[in-house]
């Protein structure tokens, strides 16, 4: 059984080491000059490779994830941390969030090209596949000739994140061999807004809640939001960018509200108020904003509800204070697009799952299998998108290698020792 796999990424690298620990002869061809590039970028190079929290249905997006789970409980986030471990990488968990214990992605990279070396998979770099097809074997060419294989893997990635992406891609590919993709828009990405006052808050970095108005929906996240001369980002922001993303393609109308204040419970807002009123009485009312807020924003907020930086805090100013303080809490922003492709960490849409049965291979061709990206599946941030891109690679790797010799001798010799 000679397998091919097309794309030496994260979910390339895994599928190799599953079907050639299943006995297949494994190539790996890479477009790239190096394996495992994308990988190196992960978690601003630290690599969050998974999530202790994981729940299938609230972190993956898709037309068909009620299929995810299914194979995450053949190849889920414990046998992720076993599969690592056993290669000897140790790994440590920041509130959940799984890394290396280096922090450093390329030990990741390390451990996973150590044991595509010890089960000798051939690694083809600088290969570029412009053509499939399928004849009684598979037939790939590229710029270095065209090879040929029993059974092939996809495993292409998308465009995301890539400066300058080397047509054609992955999608050009699954198109060739007939397979349905859903069309691939930006996720996990900045939010671009109208607003001119962004100008003047780019750099600041504050706690926020922010709600993600679209047509009669709300998506809410709250963390550090970072603001920046174009519009919003930081990571509350990325995990609601894939549903503007997909409204904004609906040409639907895309908005969002932020609250600069999110800690502070509704109930207990107005006496909170007072009492800082009280506080900073005779005070600038900039001095009582800053007390809370970055001075950026007390500045644009102030802009925005006409108070001039001069003026106090004073009974006569307690209604404009309030409606101050109001927008703080409640500042709306018209969200016109996402940041392109290339500045996204992953895209939304893909390849539609209900092309492939459930061992990841496509219903239609026979012996073509796909994992990764390529996939109609996109995981919020925080390591999701790596343990799908494990989950979908084990899987594939493995099932087509299932058909190799050795792995029908070992199944045998199992089921006759039985
Ligand atoms: C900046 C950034 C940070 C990220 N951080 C995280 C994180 O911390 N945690 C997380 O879970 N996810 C993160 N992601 C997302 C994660 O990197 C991807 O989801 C994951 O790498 C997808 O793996 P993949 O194997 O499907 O694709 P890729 O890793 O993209 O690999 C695909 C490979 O296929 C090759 N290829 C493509 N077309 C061809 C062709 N025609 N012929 C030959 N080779 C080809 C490409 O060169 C590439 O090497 C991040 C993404 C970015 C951009």
């Amino acid at each position: 059984m000679q397998i091919g796999i097309v794309g030496a990424g994260a979910s390339g690298m895994m599928a190799a080491i599953a079907a050639a620990r299943e006995g297949a002869e494994v190539t790996l061809l890479e477009g790239c000059r190096q394996i495992g590039k994308k990988l190196l970028a992960t978690g601003n190079g630290r690599c969050n490779l998974s999530n202790l929290d994981f729940d299938a249905n609230r972190d993956y997006r898709g037309h068909d994830t009620g299929r995810l789970s299914g194979w995450f409980s053949r190849f889920g986030v414990r046998e992720t941390i076993s599969f690592f471990e056993s290669l000897g990488l140790v790994l440590i968990d920041k509130n959940g969030y799984l890394y290396p214990r280096s922090l450093q992605a390329a030990a990741v990279l390390d451990s996973l090209q150590g044991e595509l070396f010890r089960l000798k998979v051939r690694q083809i770099t600088d290969c570029r596949i412009v053509h499939i097809q399928k004849k009684k074997r598979f037939l790939l060419t590229s710029g270095q000739g065209t090879f040929s294989f029993d059974r092939i893997i996809l495993a292409c990635g998308s465009s995301a994140g890539l400066a300058r992406p080397d047509p054609p891609d992955g999608f050009a590919l699954a198109g060739q061999m007939g397979l349905l993709t859903y069309p691939l828009l930006p996720a996990l990405t900045a939010l671009r807004c109208r607003e001119r006052f962004f100008g003047a808050l780019a750099g600041v970095r504050c706690q926020a809640r922010i709600d993600l108005h679209v047509s009669d929906r709300v998506y809410s996240e709250t963390g550090e939001l970072q603001l920046t001369d174009y519009g919003i980002s930081g990571i509350p922001v990325f995990q609601l960018s894939r549903f503007a993303s997909e409204a904004i393609a609906d040409k639907q109308t895309v908005s969002a509200v932020l609250d600069f204040l999110p800690e502070y419970p509704k109930e207990t807002w107005d006496a909170f108020l007072t009492k800082q009123m009280r506080v900073f009485l005779g005070k600038p009312i900039r001095l009582m904003g800053c007390s809370m807020l970055p001075a950026k924003v007390v500045t644009t907020l102030m802009k925005l509800c006409g108070i001039r930086q001069e003026e106090l805090v004073c009974p006569q100013n307690q209604e404009r204070i309030r409606q101050l303080f109001q927008t703080a809490r409640a500042l709306g922003v018209t969200v016109y697009a996402t940041n392109p492709l290339r500045q996204s960490q992953v895209c939304m849409g893909g390849v539609a799952l209900s092309e492939l049965d459930d061992d990841l291979g496509a219903i239609r061709v026979p012996g073509l299998y796909l994992c990764g990206e390529m996939l109609d599946v996109d995981g919020r941030c925080g390591g999701y998108n790596l343990q799908w891109a494990f989950t979908s690679g084990y899987t594939a790797g493995r099932a087509a290698a299932g058909g190799s010799k050795k792995a029908e001798r070992n199944d045998y010799d199992q089921n006759t020792t039985a």
